[in-house]
């Protein structure tokens, strides 16, 4: 029902801060209504992600985090966290069936869904026959395994979160907002819609002022897209009146607030940019954000402008 994720690059933030961060996020978005909430944070080693879980109100996951042993002066200067608030529509609700769901036991994808995944029970059905076992009831845990399976099937060749998301989702049919994050991936996180609202916080230095985000037609290999100037050689052609500054390379504080509605932003920063339907955004290790077109709509702006709330 409900999503939130914060990123922070090149700014120190402690374990606590970024806990916290999310906490309040999900409590932003608690007038929509929910049965369970959940949150998704990096662990102490670079390839763990920690996931906390519990039904009830965001006070009782609150509470949860905070009995958790984890060491709250733990640093990062890069972090990405997601968090979620469930209504339940496929599997009670119960910790178990709470987001973020994860692909495996060592929680190598974990992801956050809005909406119904329409043919879940084919997937799972399929996934099941390839040796995957299933530990929710929900529609949205067949998309974790299915990361996983599509990453493993790659037998150690690497490929982009953004292309392994890509082939994911071509087979989702129904509604979605998802995030996705991966251990495999550290500092990098998905963000996709189609059906259901999704928009992303900018949060910059003065000297990075980012006015708009050039949208890659997934058919067209010419046009690249970023916030970053120096690595997207097709975006000053293409829109040569608006430019963005980054005044003195690429290492100032950035940070995202992604989120299913703007009142878990607003106390942040009031730059967004909206995703439309079949936008895929991509964010790296080092903070550059793409968009994807997941299916081609000639009738789509090519650029999605940062907005002021
Ligand atoms: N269909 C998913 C579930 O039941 C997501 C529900 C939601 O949008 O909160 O877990």
């Amino acid at each position: 029902c409900g999503i939130f994720a914060y990123l922070s690059y090149f700014v120190e933030k402690d374990r606590r801060y970024i806990a916290d961060t999310l906490l309040n996020g999900l409590a932003r978005l608690e007038y929509r209504g929910y049965d369970s909430a959940g949150i998704a944070i990096d662990g102490d080693a670079e390839n763990e992600t920690v996931i906390v879980k519990q039904v009830g109100k965001v006070s009782a996951l609150r509470a949860l985090v905070d009995e958790s042993e984890l060491d709250w002066s733990k640093t990062y200067t890069t972090q990405t966290s997601i968090s979620h608030t469930r209504w339940a529509t496929h599997g009670k609700p119960a910790p178990v069936n709470a987001h973020p769901h994860r692909s495996n036991e060592s929680n190598e994808f974990t992801i956050v869904h809005n909406g119904i995944i329409t043919n879940y029970k084919e997937l799972r059905t399929l996934l099941t026959n390839k040796g995957y076992s299933f530990e929710t009831e929900t529609d949205t845990e067949v998309v974790a395994k299915l990361l996983k399976y599509v990453y493993d099937s790659q037998r150690g060749q690497h490929i982009s979160f953004q292309d392994l998301a890509k082939a994911v989702i071509k087979e989702l049919e129904g509604a979605f907002a998802f995030l996705f994050k991966s251990v495999h991936y550290p500092g990098e996180i998905i963000a996709a819609r189609r059906g259901s609202p999704l928009l992303i916080g900018i949060k910059t230095s003065e000297n990075l002022a980012v006015d708009f985000v050039d949208v890659e037609e997934v058919t067209n290999s010419v046009a690249a897209s970023s916030i970053n100037e120096e690595k997207a050689p097709a975006y000053a052609k293409r829109a040569q009146s608006r430019t963005f500054t980054r005044a003195d390379g690429s290492s100032q504080p950035l940070e995202y607030f992604l989120a299913s509605d703007p009142s878990a932003i607003i106390e942040h920063t009031r730059r967004v940019l909206y995703l439309e339907d079949d936008d895929m955004a991509h964010i790296n290790g080092a903070g550059d954000l793409h968009i994807y077109r997941l299916r081609r709509d000639d009738g789509l702006s090519s650029i999605r402008s940062i907005k002021t709330l």
